[in-house]
């Protein structure tokens, strides 16, 4: 298990490496271009290359790129598809380039005025599916919402009918984030229940499919549908439910990325990953001493 952090890429994606490596990260998630704008950030040769150098010899052995917010691949409105599909495979190229893991996608959002569903989910695959065509390489990972206000991936079956719609080919994965699939009802809380969420995962959309994960305590309780993100073990997913997560056996060689807050409120520390290693320590020795 590849335990890391969301960081900032700011100065080029070599320095979300050093990031990475300041804080104990096994691996890392950056934005790919800056969140609030749908301005495309293309990486030159030169920063690729700092950027392979870098991840040389570091302890930081994989990356994840997360699209950014603004994407709505399932969105009514044509022109806001068009630009989630050229921001998606500007994200994807980026992906390639810099040999990511996979690239993460909040599926999109099915309702302005509360519209169906089942098309959300299609106008979603849809361009998924064009922009794997346009794109070479990376792998897409549809991650799973906490549901809130028409959000599209609330449940593995709305993410495998994603998947099935954009073509089902090997590219195309899934990221599961332990404080969205809490609010959207699945309960992670203890080891029990985590392996049944895991089972059902493995048998709607295959675990081979599992590309990354996201691990987040959850600041409302179980199908709250909010997406409300706490560190790990303060919130309603609790201590049990985060060693549990941090030592399941089917996320081994995986990364597992905390999005923070962070104990200083402002980012993440190397305090932080420490405690998520620790929290990993433990779960380790009660599922040795449980076996
Ligand atoms: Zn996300
Ligand atoms: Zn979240």
């Amino acid at each position: 298990m590849l335990i890391g952090a969301h960081v900032s890429p700011s100065g080029g994606p070599a320095m979300a490496v050093g990031r990475g490596e300041e804080r104990g990260c096994r691996s890392i998630q950056i934005f790919n271009q800056n969140p609030r704008q749908w301005k495309a950030r293309v990486y030159s040769d030169e920063e690729v290359a700092a950027y392979h150098e870098a991840m040389k010899g570091s302890n930081v052995e994989q990356l994840v790129i997360h699209a950014v917010y603004l994407l709505n691949c399932a969105s009514e409105d044509p022109e806001i598809r068009d630009k989630s599909l050229a921001s998606l495979i500007v994200a994807l190229n980026a992906g390639a380039q810099l040999k990511a893991k996979g690239v993460v996608l909040h599926p999109g959002s099915a309702l302005k005025n509360g519209g169906s569903v089942e098309e959300a989910l299609k106008r979603a695959g849809q361009v998924i599916k064009e922009a794997l065509a346009e794109s070479e390489e990376c792998p897409l990972l549809l991650e799973d919402t906490a549901g809130a206000g028409g959000t599209l991936g609330r449940s593995f079956e709305e993410l495998a009918t994603m998947i099935e719609v954009a073509g089902g080919g090997k590219r195309l994965g899934a990221c599961l984030d332990s404080c969205h699939l809490f609010a959207s009802g699945y309960d992670v809380r203890t080891r029990e229940s985590l392996t049944a969420v895991v089972d059902e995962f493995d048998k709607v959309v295959g675990l081979d499919r599992l590309g990354a994960l996201h691990v987040n305590d959850s600041m409302t309780g179980l199908g709250s549908n909010r997406d409300r993100h706490v560190n790990l073990g303060d919130g309603e997913i609790g201590r049990e439910g985060m060693i549990a997560f941090l030592s399941e056996p089917r996320f081994e060689g995986l990364p597992v990325i905390f999005e923070g807050p962070g104990r200083s409120g402002k980012e993440i520390d190397p305090v932080d990953m420490a405690w998520a290693f620790d929290l990993r320590s433990r779960g380790l020795a009660e599922r040795l001493a449980a076996a």
